[in-house]
């Protein structure tokens, strides 16, 4: 069995992984076909922080919220906006996937042997009112063994189908196009790639020494999305947010290039929703890069003061933490394409984690003594210390004129004016003193605190930011990060690409980002986070049984 098969999987990312072991489970004959080398199983997954998004679990009952389904779906609706006819399938797979994430989700994960770190955070807290977007409780749930922990049960089962014979792996084949046989999506062609020891994550050689064609009865594409290219990101930036920012990290290694899209479309698929997208403004350039322009993303708490560029503070309740798009949009209606964090030690030390697997030795190796230094320690984590040391983007000073000197000799301009930010400082410092405040981010602080898990590791205690004892002061510059794609091939609930007339494209199937994590779009304009590792475990599990049940 090497180049016909029951099932051409296309992308050895989380899920294609989830994909082809669903099938191998269910006795069908798989080829695998990833371009990059064989180290880099598991795709973007392997990079990531592992938050997943579970509504009710006992992970949130132990620290007290309380949430359910119906509030997850509301949330969820609210948060997406879907308005768009082509909107029925994503909002059917957005059901499906609450659903999921409410019920069977944990159970399945705990059984294949995945556990979560016991604090449940907080992502896209919004602030917009009962009725608006964001979560109304915390759901970020931390993979122990971040990333890696979250791919290791699907490549172990996907190794070992392959040692028995029914998987078979076809590592540096890139797909060039797909085939049809009477209208019927047969098989896959490519170029196989120069062999290589790259190491994981940068540029592969894209050199070619041979070529190759396989046949199966289906093809399934879990080929990631578009955020490593930004020329593409540039064409599909929607007008709602302005002009495409100038400058933009990479949220994202090389190979999410959004190739297969246009393979996939060339077959008789169809696009949707290509304007959505979900980058972040809390962006800095990798003092230690992995792939070309790498970004990291910090995750922050709600303490930091957020500037523009010009040195005003961003309006309620753009806040750290609670509304990524709205962020985006304001920062890039001001015209620049970044903006600043003004805190102290005492904030970064707490409310700084850094997305990605590598920049959590702790938990992705499951260190507890590492783990319990991010506790007790005066200093932050390790890696967040390390870019205050030589991040390109960080400025730490003892006093405000002398930060305020630093920022702008960063950026080459006097925009940040001194008595100015001066004044906001006082302002807020003022503030935390005043119980009876209307500042809303010093209410929403106040809030947070009041959720066990931001009290014991997440919020700063409130304090003055200009009380030298809880310096020196921070300030980092925020860039803008590509990561993930929300549109992508229109799906129907078991994965069938859609053709243009709205009828599935026979023998074709789709799954993970590539699919806007299932029907084309199931995030609609925005995500509750955590829910993309959680998009592709469901959307691959989904197409792989679909396709298990209906092959002859
Ligand atoms: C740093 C980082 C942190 C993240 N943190 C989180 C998080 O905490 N929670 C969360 O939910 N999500 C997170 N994400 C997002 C999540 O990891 C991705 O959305 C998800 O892993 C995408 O998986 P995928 O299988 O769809 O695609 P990918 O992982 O991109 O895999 C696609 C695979 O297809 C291969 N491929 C592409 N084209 C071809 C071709 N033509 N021929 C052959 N092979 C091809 C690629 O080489 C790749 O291996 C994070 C992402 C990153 C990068």
């Amino acid at each position: 069995m090497s180049d016909e098969a029951d099932v051409i999987v296309v992308g050895a990312g989380l899920a294609g992984l989830v994909a082809t072991a669903e099938l191998a489970d269910a006795g069908r004959r798989v080829i695998l076909v990833e371009q990059e080398p064989e180290p880099w199983l598991g795709g973007q997954a392997y990079w990531s922080f592992g938050g997943l998004f579970l509504v009710n679990s006992a992970e949130q009952r132990r620290l007290g919220v309380r949430d359910s389904h119906e509030l997850a779906l509301k949330d969820w609706m609210a948060t997406a906006g879907f308005d768009r006819p082509e909107d029925g399938w994503p909002r059917k797979w957005a059901e499906a996937y609450v659903a999921f994430a409410a019920g069977e989700k944990r159970a399945w994960l705990h059984q294949q042997g995945i556990r979560f770190f016991p604090i449940v955070g907080w992502a896209e807290r919004s602030g917009y009112g009962p009725s608006g977007p964001g979560n109304s409780v915390p759901r970020f749930h931390i993979t122990w063994g971040t990333g890696p922990g979250v791919v290791a049960p699907f490549q172990r089962r996907v190794q070992e189908a392959a040692a028995n014979g029914v998987v078979t792996l076809k590592f540096r084949h890139r797909v060039d196009g797909l085939t049809r046989t009477r209208g019927v999506v047969d098989g896959a062609r490519g170029a196989i790639l120069q062999p290589g020891a790259t190491p994981r994550g940068m540029p592969s050689s894209r050199d070619q020494i041979g070529e190759f064609e396989l046949r199966a009865q289906a093809v399934i594409v879990t080929a990631g999305g578009i955020g490593g290219n930004h020329e593409m990101v540039r064409a599909s930036w929607p007008a709602r947010l302005g002009a495409a920012p100038h400058r933009m990290l990479s949220g994202v290694p090389a190979h999410v290039d959004g190739r297969m899209l246009g393979i996939v479309e060339a077959a008789g698929g169809t696009v949707i929703n290509r304007d959505r997208m979900w980058h972040y403004v809390e962006g800095i350039q990798n003092w230690n890069p992995i792939w070309p322009n790498h970004g990291i993303r910090i995750l922050p708490g709600p303490s930091s003061i957020w500037l523009d560029a010009m040195g005003r503070r961003l309006p309620a309740p753009l806040f750290p933490g609670f509304d990524t798009l709205g962020t985006l949009q304001h920062i890039v209606w001001t015209g620049f394409d970044y903006s600043w964090f003004v805190l102290d030690q005492r904030i970064i030390r707490r409310e700084f984690a850094l997305s990605g697997s590598e920049q959590n030795p702790d938990l992705t190796n499951k260190n507890i003594r590492l783990l319990l230094q991010r506790v007790v320690s005066r200093s932050g984590p390790a890696p967040v210390e390390a870019f205050k040391r030589r991040g390109a983007d960080f400025v730490v000073a003892s006093t405000l004129d002398d930060l305020v000197r630093r920022m702008n000799a960063l950026t080459g301009e006097a925009r940040i004016d001194l008595a100015r930010l001066e004044s906001e400082i006082t302002a807020r410092d003022r503030e935390v003193d005043n119980p009876s405040t209307g500042d809303q981010q010093t209410l929403a602080i106040r809030a947070a605190r009041r959720y066990l898990g931001d009290r014991l590791i997440r919020v700063a205690r409130p304090h003055h930011l200009l009380d030298r004892s809880a310096g020196p002061l921070i300030a980092v510059r925020l860039r803008i990060l590509t990561r993930k794609t929300l549109g992508g091939l229109q799906t129907d609930l078991s994965g069938r690409v859609l053709g243009a007339d709205g009828s599935p494209v026979p023998g074709l199937y789709a799954a993970g980002e590539v699919a806007g994590f299932g029907g084309g779009g199931m995030h609609g304009y925005r995500s509750l986070e955590g829910t993309f590792l959680g998009g592709c475990l469901f959307s691959g599990r989904t197409a792989g049984r679909a396709v298990a049940a209906a092959l002859s």
